[in-house]
């Protein structure tokens, strides 16, 4: 994965000529000395830039344009060091195409309780002058974090970090290229969705490509290629002998190496970030892709099975917002469930797809036939999950708008080895409890595929899903059933009116 440190966040303080030279001055230093400070915190992942203090109208929509024209640009924040009349904002924010987070803080931590004066008053006056700014910033009905303290605390940072991460994320999904290789699984419902919306709303595009197109790209692949892959999986992985001797065995793992080279080849040509396979249309291929899958997605690719493009879309934006955290992005599903009333919680896992980056220790490389697709037993890796905090998210096309849904959870050791379970599966205890949780997720409509995290949670999402301007549902421990079916009723009431 890429280090977030080429992305960037423009720091943009507003003020006004009213003030005089010196007064003005004294607001850039502050502003670039808290802009410098802000972007040698560990907590934020980008180059945070300094940018020249703005005082009029034309500055601030040249600045506007200058962030939607930049590249390396992902988000603003914006600070009102002095009152700065926000009409001079009105245009800028009119054509600004990049996220905003208002940054409510002020220079001096303290009031100098013995020696402030005017002169003080007037230059740090953020109190009233960010409360005319945000103003405008509702009265337009922009979509934006605010957050609210001084700018040496650790949280004020943490909370920029988080912001700064979903901005990644949503830029990311600006022009990203998601392929599927064949349809949905037939019959699926929540996997469908109006691609063409996604486009217009979310930036992502999603095609088709035939399936034959991979299977010819693997069967481009070196013998040489192969042997060399296989080299590698027997460094990282368990591997039980039976595979590594010649026969059966490891003619499927040879298989599983040539589909891995070939989908990688085809995706980096392509350069696509994300893609969904479906086990019911495999063309040509000889295994289900598993192993092929699950290392690509180690790599940062977006995955969804049975050709679910908007979870797939979702796992790339949340493996790039969580770039450089300790804890692993994977695609995942609720699976089974252990409804013991003394511990109930879930069994995530899929038939193959798990991303090794949640995993603990090293894998164990497999191969097991799988009732399901009817083609040869195909490679996976299997492994456990170690305990800690995880989130689910899922994202659903409730007709008139996209729907984001989150539900934190903590990850725990299953009761027992699971030696019969060829698969790589995550325990969980979801949040508030599964009983709630699930009652919860059904009445929202979520899906059955997630992205799950253990490097980012609540934060990153919920800024992520007003970035995107979807609604975001959250099911945590203060979710009440009923008041979490009034907020979806309210909600579509809100859409509905909004369109
Ligand atoms: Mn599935």
């Amino acid at each position: 994965m890429n280090n977030l440190k080429n992305k960037e966040i423009w720091f943009v303080t507003g003020s006004q000529h009213l003030y005089g030279e010196e007064t003005l001055k004294q607001v850039a230093r502050d502003s670039q000395e808290i802009a410098t400070d802000l972007n040698n915190s560990a907590h934020i992942p980008v180059k945070v830039v300094f940018k020249p203090v703005l005082k009029t109208p034309e500055e601030i929509l040249s600045l506007c344009m200058e962030v939607n024209n930049s590249i390396s640009c992902v988000g603003i924040i914006t600070w009102m060091h002095t009152f700065s009349p926000a009409k001079m904002w009105i245009n800028g924010l009119k054509v600004l195409n990049k996220p905003i987070a208002h940054l409510h803080t002020q220079y001096n931590r303290d009031i100098p309780w013995d020696t402030i004066d005017m002169d003080f008053m007037n230059l740090n006056q953020s109190a009233h002058g960010d409360r005319e700014y945000g103003f405008i910033v509702s009265r337009m009905r922009q979509n934006r974090k605010v957050i609210v303290g001084h700018w040496k605390e650790e949280d004020i940072r943490k909370k920029i970090g988080s912001w700064s991460r979903a901005a990644c994320g949503w830029n990311e999904w600006q022009g990203m290229k998601v392929a599927r290789f064949g349809d949905n699984m037939r019959e699926v419902a929540v996997t469908e969705g109006d691609k063409v919306e996604a486009q217009l709303r979310l930036g992502y595009s999603v095609n088709g490509y035939g399936v034959g197109d991979m299977v010819n790209a693997i069967n481009q692949v070196s013998e040489a290629d192969v042997d060399k892959l296989l080299t590698q999986y027997e460094a990282e992985y368990h591997i039980s002998p039976e595979i590594i001797k010649p026969g059966d065995k490891r003619d499927a793992l040879k298989e599983s190496a040539r589909i891995e080279l070939g989908m990688r080849s085809f995706l980096e040509k392509g350069g696509f970030k994300a893609f969904t396979t479906t086990f019911e249309d495999l063309h040509g291929m000889k295994q289900l892709p598993g192993l092929a899958v699950q290392r690509l997605m180690e790599d940062g690719y977006g995955f969804g099975a049975e050709g679910d493009w908007k979870t797939s879309a979702l796992v790339r934006a949340m493996k790039v917002m969580s770039t450089g955290l300790i804890g692993g992005t994977s695609f995942m599903e609720d699976y089974t469930y252990h409804l013991d009333p003394k511990g109930m919680k879930v069994l995530g896992a899929h038939m193959l797809e798990v991303c090794p980056s949640i995993g603990q220790g090293k894998a164990s490389l497999e191969i097991h036939p799988l009732g399901i697709g009817g083609k040869e037993d195909p490679a996976r890796l299997v492994f456990n999950v170690p305990e800690g905090k995880g989130i689910n998210v899922s994202i659903m096309d409730m007709g008139d708008r996209f729907r984001l849904l989150a539900n934190p959870c903590k990850v725990v050791n299953p009761d027992a080895a699971l030696p019969k379970l060829p698969v790589a599966r995550v325990v969980w205890i979801p949040e508030p409890d599964l009983k709630v949780s699930a009652e919860a997720w059904i009445h929202a409509g979520g899906a059955h595929h997630t992205g799950f995290s253990m490097a980012i949670g609540v934060e990153e999402m919920e800024d992520f899903a007003e970035m995107a301007g979807m609604e975001f549902l959250l099911i945590d421990n203060d979710t009440k059933i009923r008041e979490f079916k009034k907020e979806i009723r309210w909600n579509d009431l809100y859409y509905q009116l909004r369109r």
